[in-house]
């Protein structure tokens, strides 16, 4: 898989400071650098361009899209290019659907959510009245005035992963996994509460079908006849619900951490994390990110290492 965008001069300095430890020797003509990250291979170019090739690249690229989203309020979409888009939007935006979508993944503080609903044919205009779309390209303000009209009106299914339970997991499952089986959770959930007329299943593509059907080959209950869409949030409206509601969880959730920690916390996974992990550590002991933050991220090592200096 390659991903290829334009990041902004502040992101692409943020880029070069936490891609440093991975950098490989030889440096490609017109790269700033060329950084080896697990199974993905970053190159920065002086214009600003990155690109991402590798197994996980969606991934590591969603960090610094979020980055994009939340420092310069600016939307990257990967499959601009895409030709097919049009004609996949008019395929399922007009059908009854169960959808799922998750949260928090890109997120060193706070817990992962996921939530499936079904949006039937009839409530179609009700949602896209109300101003319903994905939930990256909506303000956290919008989110907690719509979320509680979606959730008044449609089913749904909805999972807190906490931070704990995350920690105590992540060694046996990779970040993938661990959101096949939660999705699978969520969708055999809502399917039992109900006969719901739907058409379709879709989940938003984060792993190649047959890699996803193996993630969740434990689970007792499984999900079936799923299509996997990327960019499901612009084109389903179940999946468009579904991450306004997993967003809506996971900002209380995050609300409570800060209360609880009287701070305020950043979100995703840079350097300003860092700092405050160094912080947090320092007030109640390195135990303490065992509660409320993603343990397997990088940036654990990078606080213990703040500690030390
Ligand atoms: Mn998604």
């Amino acid at each position: 898989m390659t991903i290829v965008f334009k990041v902004s001069d502040n992101i692409k300095k943020k880029m070069i400071e936490f891609y440093k430890p991975f950098y490989k020797e030889k440096t490609p003509p017109y790269a700033v650098f060329q950084a080896q990250n697990t199974d993905v291979v970053i190159t920065l170019y002086e214009s600003g361009k990155v690109m991402f090739q590798g197994i996980s690249a969606d991934i590591e690229s969603s960090i610094w899209i979020d980055q994009e989203k939340r420092l310069n309020n600016r939307v990257i979409d990967i499959n601009d290019k895409k030709k097919d888009k049009k004609e996949t939007k008019k395929t399922f935006y007009n059908i009854s659907t169960i959808g799922s979508d998750e949260v928090g993944t890109g997120d060193y503080f706070g817990p992962i959510v996921v939530c499936a609903t079904y949006v039937s044919k009839e409530n179609i205009p009700f949602l896209t009245d109300l101003g319903v779309r994905d939930s990256k390209k909506l303000t956290d303000d919008k989110i907690k005035e719509i979320a509680p009209e979606i959730i008044k009106k449609i089913p749904y299914s909805l999972y807190i992963l906490d931070n704990k339970t995350y920690n105590a997991n992540h060694d046996n499952l990779n970040m993938n996994k661990m959101k096949a089986i939660l999705h699978n959770k969520v969708l055999t959930t809502l399917l039992k509460k109900d006969n719901y007329a739907y058409e379709k299943i879709v989940i938003d593509q984060f792993e190649y079908p047959k890699k996803f059907y193996e993630h969740i080959s434990d689970a007792k209950e499984k999900i079936r006849s799923v299509t996997f869409l990327t960019k499901a949030e612009d084109q389903v409206m179940s999946v468009a619900c579904a991450s306004i509601i997993s967003r809506y969880a996971f900002l209380k959730e995050f609300k409570k951490l800060e209360n609880e920690l009287h701070t305020i916390l950043p979100l995703g996974a840079g350097n300003e994390v860092d700092k405050k992990g160094c912080e947090i550590a320092k007030t109640y002991g390195l135990e303490k990110l065992e509660e409320i933050a993603k343990i397997s991220f990088k940036n654990t090592e990078k606080i213990k290492t703040m500690l030390k200096d």
